[in-house]
C-alpha cells in the first residue's frame, strides 16, 4: 500500500521524470460493466475524467447515469475547498448504502483528495468500503486496479506515487468541438493556501512535439478549438532539456492552423513579454488571459507566497491591454485570508476599480489541512468575510457587466458549442474574448464559428442575433 505522505509530496527531487507511452492491457473480464462516473472541480479533473472514461471505454465498459444500477462507482474529487470535500463525503453516504446493498459493487476514489495524507487516513479508518483509491499520477493504471478488484482478489489499495509523463493517452473527449491538452502537470510555486503542490506533485512539463502532434491530429478530427492546460501554464517547459518556454509552444502551436487556442492558467510571476508578444501576433490565439491576482494587499500578497507586488500585476495587466488588441482579462480573488484587514481589502477593492476586470471569480479563504495558511492566525469573524465577499461581487460584477455592454451592436466572433437548453430556438457559444453568447440561430450552426450581431448584454452573459448575411468559417 502506498499511502500519501505531506512531507514527502513537499520535497521535489532532481530525479529525472519519465516519459512513457500509455499500455492499457486488454482484458475482456469488465466488458459490458455499467460505470458510473462523478466530477468535482476545475477543469484538470474534468480531463483527467476524460482519461478515465478512455481506459473504461477500452475495456468494454459502459457509461451509466443511474449510480444506484452501476457495477463500478468512481468519484474524481477536487481539494481545492472545504465545501467540495463536504460533498464529496456526502456522496459516500449513499455510497455506503449501495455497497451494504451489493457488497460487489467496486468502489474507486480519484483526484486530488486521494492524494492528501489526513483523507487517505480517514478513508482507510472510517470508509472501509472503498476499494481503490487512486491519484492523478497514476490515472493510466486504473484498468489495472479494477481488474484486480475483481471478486476473489484484492480488496482495498491505495495508489499514491510521485508522477511520469504519459503520452498517447486514450482520452474520451466530451465535446466534438473543443478539446483540453496538458501541457504541463503539477506545481512548484506553494502559495501558502494551496494544496495542489502536494497533490498534483512537482511540474513536469509534455515534449513540445507531443503536444503539437496532439493538437494537429485534433485538426485533422475537426476540433475547432483547444485549451492548453497546466496549473500554471507560464512555467511550461523551464524543466525540459530543450530550450523552449511557453511563448514557443504557443507559436508552434499557432502555426498548427487550428482555428482557436486559449491557454489556462496564467501565473502573473512567470508572464513574459515574449509571451505577450506571440499571443498578440497570431490570430488564432484568442485574446483572453486569466490571470489571478488573489489580493490588493502587498502584505497579503506576501502572506500567500504569491511572488508579485499589486504595482507589479498592474504593469504586466497595463502591458498585455496596450499590447493585445482587444484583450480580456479575468481573474481569480480571495476575501479573507488569514490577516486581512479592511484596509488590506480596501486594497483589493481598488485593483478591481484599476483593472476593472471582465469577470472574476471570488472565493472566501478556506484553509487546506497541511498548507502553511491554515496554521495562520484567522481573526475575521466569517460574517465579516462574507459582507466583504458581497462587496466584492457587486464591484466586479459591475465592471462585468460594462465590458460585456462595450460589445453591443458590435459584431464578434462566436464559436457556437450547442443549443440552449431554455430556447430551442437559440444556440450559444463563446466570443473569442471568452464571453458567453446565446444566438438567435439554427443547430446547423453548431461546431462553427460564425459573426453574431450583439444585441443585448448582462453580467455573465450576452444576446445576439447572425450577422447577415451569414458568414461561417
Ligand atoms: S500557482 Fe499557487 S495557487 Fe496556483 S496551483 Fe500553484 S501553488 Fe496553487
Amino acid at each position: 500500500m502506498n499511502v500519501p505522505n505531506l512531507k514527502e509530496a513537499r520535497k521535489r527531487s532532481d530525479k529525472p521524470v519519465l516519459y512513457k507511452e500509455e499500455q492499457l492491457l486488454y482484458s475482456n473480464e469488465l466488458a459490458g460493466k455499467k460505470y458510473f462516473l462523478r466530477t468535482y472541480g476545475c477543469q484538470m479533473n474534468e480531463h483527467d475524467s476524460e482519461e478515465i472514461k478512455g481506459i473504461l471505454d477500452f475495456l468494454g465498459m459502459e457509461p451509466i447515469e443511474d449510480m444506484e444500477s452501476a457495477d463500478v462507482i468512481i468519484l474524481n474529487t477536487c481539494a481545492i475547498r472545504e465545501n467540495a470535500h463536504d460533498k464529496v463525503f456526502g456522496y459516500l453516504g449513499r455510497i455506503k448504502h449501495i455497497k451494504k446493498e451489493r457488497p460487489e459493487v467496486i468502489v474507486a476514489l480519484g483526484g486530488c483528495m486521494s492524494q492528501e495524507e489526513h483523507i487517505v487516513e480517514e478513508i482507510l479508518t472510517r470508509h472501509p468500503y472503498i476499494n481503490i483509491v487512486f491519484g492523478t499520477h497514476n490515472i493510466h493504471e486504473l484498468g489495472n486496479y479494477l481488474l484486480n478488484c475483481l471478486p476473489g482478489k484484492q480488496d482495498i489499495e491505495v495508489y499514491s506515487i510521485e508522477g511520469d509523463v504519459i503520452e498517447n493517452v486514450r482520452y474520451k473527449r466530451d465535446s466534438k468541438i473543443t478539446a483540453w491538452v496538458n501541457i504541463i502537470y503539477g506545481c512548484d510555486k506553494f502559495c501558502t493556501y494551496c494544496i495542489v503542490p502536494y497533490t498534483r506533485g512537482k511540474e513536469r512539463s509534455r515534449k513540445l512535439d507531443q503536444i503539437v502532434k496532439e493538437v494537429e491530429a485534433l485538426k485533422q478530427e475537426g476540433y475547432q478549438e483547444v485549451t492548453l492546460l497546466g496549473q500554471n501554464v507560464n512555467a511550461y517547459g523551464h524543466d525540459l532539456d530543450e530550450n523552449v518556454e511557453f511563448a514557443d509552444l504557443l507559436e508552434a502551436v499557432a502555426k498548427t492552423n487550428i482555428p482557436r487556442i486559449r491557454f489556462v492558467t496564467s501565473h502573473p510571476w512567470n508572464f513574459t513579454d515574449k509571451m505577450i508578444d506571440a499571443i498578440a501576433k497570431y490570430d488564432n490565439i484568442m485574446p483572453y488571459i486569466h490571470l489571478p491576482i488573489q489580493s490588493g494587499s502587498d502584505r497579503i500578497l506576501k502572506l500567500m507566497g504569491r511572488r508579485y507586488t499589486k504595482e507589479e500585476y498592474k504593469e504586466l495587466y497595463q502591458k498585455m491591454k496596450e499590447r493585445i488588441p482587444n484583450v480580456a482579462i479575468t481573474t481569480d480573488i480571495i476575501v479573507g485570508f488569514p490577516g486581512e484587514t479592511e484596509s488590506d481589502f480596501e486594497s483589493t477593492l481598488d485593483i478591481v476599480e484599476s483593472c476593472q476586470f471582465d469577470g472574476a471569480f471570488t472565493f472566501i479563504f478556506s484553509p487546506r489541512e497541511g498548507t502553511p495558511a491554515a496554521k495562520m492566525q484567522d481573526d475575521t469573524p466569517l460574517e465579516e468575510k462574507e459582507e466583504r465577499l458581497r462587496r466584492l461581487n457587486e464591484r466586479v460584477n459591475y465592471y462585468s457587466r460594462l465590458n460585456n455592454e462595450k460589445l453591443l451592436e458590435h459584431t464578434v466572433p462566436v464559436l457556437i458549442l450547442g443549443q440552449s437548453e431554455k430556447d430551442a430556438s437559440k444556440v450559444y457559444g463563446y466570443t473569442d474574448t471568452m464571453k458567453l453568447v446565446n444566438v438567435e440561430a439554427p443547430k446547423e450552426t453548431i461546431g462553427k464559428i460564425i459573426d453574431v450581431l450583439i444585441t443585448d448584454a448582462k453580467s455573465f452573459s450576452l444576446d445576439g442575433k447572425v450577422k447577415e448575411p451569414m458568414k461561417v468559417s
